[in-house]
């Protein structure tokens, strides 16, 4: 199963915290890279489980009922022809509707690069956080004010 998640006219992929719904982006490159294992978020500083946003995880969802659906009637299809002759009847009835998939589009949101020096990589975070103060999303060091 496989789910497009664009990324924006440079390169970020908008991903969401799952402990304090903020949003934040990284580059595409950053997200496949190797050495990125474990990601803290800008704005809590906490190791979130995962940073679907809500578009994916409602898309994923959709995706994997429709294939079970599909898979199921596949079944009751073959029932049908299994048994269909035999002195029984059976009917597999009207292929199920599917749940429209929506690709997930790149949803606008005011987020300003912001260069973390200690892992010379960068992050679009909101720009209050770049006033008040970030976590880098590589490593985890507090930034206090704009450094
Ligand atoms: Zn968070
Ligand atoms: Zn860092």
């Amino acid at each position: 199963m496989e789910i497009q998640i664009p990324a924006d006219n440079d390169g970020f992929i908008l991903l969401q915290c799952s402990l304090c719904g903020e949003f934040f982006k990284l580059t595409v490159d950053d997200i496949e890279s190797d050495d990125l294992i474990e990601i803290w978020c800008p704005t809590c500083g906490l190791k979130s489980e995962d940073y679907l946003t809500e578009d994916v995880i409602e898309l994923a969802l959709k995706k994997v009922e429709n294939a079970s659906m599909d898979m199921l009637f596949k079944e009751m299809k073959k029932w049908e022809r299994k048994f269909n002759g035999n002195g029984m009847e059976f009917k597999a009835g009207k292929k199920p509707k599917k749940k429209k998939e929506d690709p997930i589009i790149s949803v606008i949101q005011a987020l300003e690069i912001k260069k973390y020096e200690c892992c010379k990589r960068e992050a679009k975070i909101k720009p209050i956080l770049k006033l008040i103060g970030s976590y880098c999303p590589f490593c985890g060091v507090n930034y206090y004010g704009n450094k």
